[in-house]
């Protein structure tokens, strides 16, 4: 899948898992808006919400192309490899919360007070990162080529080759803007309420 379309379609899985899962919060529905405006002004859980769906929808499009580093950083093997793969979506996990954990520690150490609020932004961040890859991997299996996903072991982790799509041809483009239109008409769905 192209650069582009990864993006498109990573936006379209993050409102799609977000609608089915809440991970950022709870789901807004048009309704909402009336107390929105009752409470303009005034700090209140909605805003809390809403910078939740900011780092979660922000964080899935900054790795919608990451795994693709692997075209060219070398030491990450072939391309559609490691970083295509179960474990590699792990390592990546893991490392973001070393890093986490690190940082947490250097300022607690500084006399730097971390509240439970930004650990929580923090932690929805190692989780949105994760899923933006995820959902990259998940787009790359569509297409003819497929994915390692059980890197280190061999094999093609994808639809079947006949149904599959090519990279980088109309069929590619047509998908994703399927996806999408269907995402958005069901998420518009539930937003009015019918
Ligand atoms: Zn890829």
């Amino acid at each position: 899948m192209q650069g582009t379309n990864h993006l498109v379609f990573n936006a379209t899985l993050a409102v799609a898992t977000e609608s089915l899962l809440h991970p950022a919060g709870p789901a807004f529905h048009w309704t909402n808006v009336f107390s929105w405006l009752a409470h303009a002004g005034a700090p209140s859980a909605v805003g809390t919400v809403l910078v939740y769906k900011c780092v979660y929808y922000s964080c899935t499009l900054l790795t919608a192309r990451l795994p693709d580093v692997d075209q060219r950083i070398r030491i990450f093997g072939k391309h559609r490899g490691f970083t295509h793969s179960f474990v590699g979506v792990l390592f990546f996990a893991f490392a973001l919360l070393g890093v986490g954990l690190l940082l947490t520690n250097f300022l607690l150490k500084h006399g730097i007070y971390v509240s439970q609020e930004v650990l929580t932004i923090g932690l929805l961040a190692i989780l949105s990162l994760t899923l933006g890859c995820l959902f990259h991997i998940i787009g790359d299996s569509v297409t003819f080529k497929g994915v390692d996903f059980f890197w280190p072991s061999e094999g093609r982790v994808g639809v079947p080759q006949d149904y599959s799509i090519r990279n980088e041809t109309w069929s590619e483009y047509i998908f994703v803007y399927c996806v999408m239109l269907v995402v958005g008409f069901l998420v518009g769905i539930s937003f009015f309420g019918f």
